[in-house]
């Protein structure tokens, strides 16, 4: 029997997102009524604290395996004394999402779209989190003026076709203030797609119920992304919620953040990915790590994402492989990088390697163009 197996024996209310939400862990002392937590770790999760919230819920907890220290569940969760080095590259807002902000809980930085933070509220809180300089306040669901003011921006602006709701996480609100949102934003006409940003499949699956997909479904065309990072987070919990999304006639895709030591070799990837994919999620984009104050410790060189990405291109099915993107630092957007097939190109020809490393060379349409229609000369 698994841990989450007998924890929802234990627990009658196991399935009720209300119970996993009141009953999260945040402390040491909480941690501890629930897996083994020794001293030094228990000081180590104070100290921590000091400066970022915990919060998990006992489901994702369930997944950890306690027999090993650096468990991917427990790092992207449990507090860390590594998150309190000062590196000198770090920021607070990395992405500079407050200087692209024209009101509150809007980031306005590409044309046709824009980033919309509901709540600043998770149902866990990543130790990788980008946006921790706001995430866990918990009492700053958007509503009244402030979400009018925020609808009104978008009224406002007939180029934004495509709203990113997130947070925080959306779907920790109650379902009839999200569908207050939804509602809204579906009113505006040139709005075209709407999409949800969470977590919470991967961390509070039970919270994707009848009641949830009934309302967005009212809504179309509406599209969830999700934030997998390691296969261990693919139970038949998480993707039973998945599938009830996909059911419910809803795209999915995932985010993932490349994470020291967690998913950083093309074979832990690899797993991820196709496991993604077999819950009928699309993987999407996979992030370099961000160079938010507390996070240092999960950064990896950028190669290693160009090299992930290169290794499975050809190995795997074509859309289980993400874009690797740095999302550029001062808030410059989401730049991908891969690998450079290219050996070398000029009007005659291009020369390049395949996913094995053979050259190919491929010709230029020859000037005037073969093609051409000279029917009428
Ligand atoms: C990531 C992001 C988006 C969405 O970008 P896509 O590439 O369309 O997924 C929109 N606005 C902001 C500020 C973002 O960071
Ligand atoms: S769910 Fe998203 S916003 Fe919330 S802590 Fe995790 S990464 Fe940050």
């Amino acid at each position: 029997m698994t841990k989450t197996e007998e924890w929802a024996l234990k627990y009658p209310e196991w399935n009720d997102w209300h119970w996993q939400m009141r009953n999260r862990v945040r402390n040491a002392e909480e941690l501890s009524k629930w897996i083994p937590v020794s001293p030094e770790e228990k000081k180590e999760i104070d100290a921590c604290l000091v400066r970022f919230r915990m919060a998990v819920t006992p489901y994702y907890l369930s997944l950890i395996d306690v027999s090993d220290p650096d468990d991917p569940v427990r790092r992207e969760s449990i507090p860390s004394f590594r998150e309190l080095a000062d590196n000198t590259d770090d920021r607070e807002d990395p992405l500079n999402e407050t200087g692209d902000s024209p009101v509150p809980f809007i980031t306005h930085r590409y044309p046709d779209r824009v980033l919309f933070l509901v709540t600043l509220e998770c149902a866990e809180y990543c130790r990788h989190c980008t946006r921790r300089r706001i995430v866990g306040e918990e009492d700053h669901a958007i509503q009244g003026e402030a979400l009018d003011r925020a609808i009104g921006y978008i009224r406002d602006h007939e180029e934004v076709r495509d709203v990113l709701i997130s947070g925080g996480d959306p779907l920790t609100l109650s379902t009839e203030r999200l569908e207050e949102i939804v509602r809204r934003l579906r009113e505006i006409p040139h709005v075209d797609i709407i999409r949800i940003g969470t977590r919470v499949p991967v961390v509070l699956p039970m919270r994707i119920d009848e009641g949830l997909l009934s309302m967005l479904k009212k809504y179309q065309p509406i599209w969830i992304n999700t934030h997998f990072n390691h296969v261990q987070e693919l139970t038949p919990e998480s993707e039973a919620a998945c599938g009830r999304i996909a059911d419910a006639g809803i795209p999915l895709g995932n985010q993932s953040v490349l994470l020291r030591g967690i998913n950083d070799t093309p074979e832990k990837m690899k797993a991820l990915l196709l496991r993604l994919i077999h819950a009928r999620i699309r993987p999407y984009y996979l992030y370099q790590c961000d160079l938010t104050r507390g996070i240092g410790h999960f950064r990896t060189p950028v190669q290693t994402g160009i090299d992930i990405i290169h290794a499975l291109q050809g190995n795997i099915t074509g859309f289980a492989i993400p874009k690797f993107v740095i999302d550029a630092p001062g808030g410059g957007g989401k730049v991908p990088f891969s690998y450079q097939y290219m050996i070398s190109h000029d009007e005659h020809e291009i020369v390049f390697e395949n996913y094995q490393g053979r050259i190919f060379r491929y010709p230029e349409p020859r000037v005037p163009y073969d093609t051409e229609d000279r029917s009428d000369t």
